[in-house]
């Protein structure tokens, strides 16, 4: 199959198989209707949920069972990429999901494994619009890196690698620090830096967790921490419907000190050491670990999937 036909044919396939309520809503239009005005959503209302799938679950290396750190997003009928660790843009395809239907991406920190699929899911962004221009003319994806710094460098490997002239001209690229960097249809992302790596030297970080709220609820993803396990305290009242945690750089009874009795109701734990993501004794030893939480916890597989 020719490689158009292929990438046609994805698209297609996603559309009949109705991939779930996101994507039925973002082709309805009005008769008449401008085809970017679908993209236009009503605020999300009370009822509304995130769908959280995980892409890649990985420690920092690719195993047999796990790629490397990318969640995907969904809520009020937009699509949102929480890192972008290589292969996010063919786990994508194999969701059925076309790479240009990604509404915004958020880097929590500038290492190959959270953004090394970056490039390759702007160049199959370019792909799959070409494919479909009419769809997509007025379609824009928020891009949102950690400091203006790592914006350059990603342009400048674009550019190096012949992908363009840069960041795509329908990307909104932006280079955040701490603080409410996005607010969309009722979505609020707010970015609070740690110390995973080393800070700039006018203190700023290079590393950060994410607060998601919207329609009431609302989600921490940890990224990637230091040694001293310096997870957001400060966001976590009024309260956490879930917290999207790494398992890797710190002992885990920092975990459990630290987050005991704080008022979260769920943890996903991922991006955690082999100990815990072995084939044979990995589930005991979770096991083991969640039992001293005060929360309900759970290790999550790439492919895994959670509403909120
Ligand atoms: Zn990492």
């Amino acid at each position: 199959m020719e490689r158009r036909d292929f990438i046609k044919g994805i698209g297609l396939g996603a559309l009949a198989a109705g991939l779930g309520k996101s994507v039925r809503a973002q082709e309805a239009r009005a008769p008449g209707e401008a085809p970017g005005k679908a993209a236009e959503k009503a605020p999300p209302s009370a009822g509304d949920d995130f769908k959280i799938t995980f892409l890649g679950t990985s420690h920092g290396n690719p195993t047999l069972e796990r790629f490397n750190s990318s969640t995907l997003l969904e809520f009020g009928g937009k699509k949102y990429l929480i890192d972008a660790g290589e292969p996010v843009s063919a786990l994508l395809v194999r969701q059925r999901i076309s790479p240009a239907d990604i509404d915004g991406i958020f880097i929590t920190y500038p290492h190959g494994d959270h953004m090394g699929g970056l490039v390759m899911q702007f160049v199959q962004m370019a792909s799959f619009r070409r494919h479909d221009k009419d769809k997509y003319q007025d379609r824009r994806c928020q891009v949102l890196l950690p400091g203006d710094d790592v914006k350059k460098s990603i342009a400048d490997t674009m550019r190096i690698l012949r992908f363009g002239r840069g960041i795509p001209d329908y990307c909104d690229a932006i280079g955040f620090g701490d603080g409410v960097i996005f607010e969309d249809g009722g979505l609020r992302v707010t970015a609070i830096g740690n110390d995973h790596m080393k800070r700039r030297a006018d203190g700023s970080a290079r590393a950060y967790s994410f607060l998601f709220e919207g329609a009431g609820k609302r989600i921490v993803f940890s990224g990637d921490l230091s040694n001293t396990f310096d997870f957001p305290y400060a966001v976590i009242e009024p309260g956490l419907d879930l917290i999207v945690c790494e398992l890797v750089h710190f002992p885990v009874k920092l975990v459990v000190e630290g987050l005991r009795d704080k008022a979260i109701k769920h943890g996903c734990f991922q991006h955690a050491s082999n100990h815990y993501c072995d084939v044979v004794h990995g589930k005991e030893r979770f096991a083991a670990f969640s039992k001293q939480l005060t929360f309900p916890a759970e290790l999550v597989d790439d492919g895994t999937v959670r509403t909120v």
